[in-house]
């Protein structure tokens, strides 16, 4: 089964394992939601996790 995180724009991060697809989803707010990415921290993305 795969994690998932959906962003807020859309985009929709995927993952083996938790640190995965926290991994991906900081990758992608850095490109594209710097500001955002200042305010989250790792409990706070953990608790977005969906698994698909
Ligand atoms: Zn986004």
């Amino acid at each position: 089964m795969d994690r998932i995180i959906r962003c807020e724009c859309g985009f929709i991060a995927r993952g083996d394992t938790d640190e995965a697809v926290i991994e991906e989803i900081r990758e992608h707010m850095r490109d594209d939601h710097p500001a955002l990415l200042e305010q989250v921290d790792t409990e706070d993305l953990r608790s977005w996790i969906e698994v698909e």
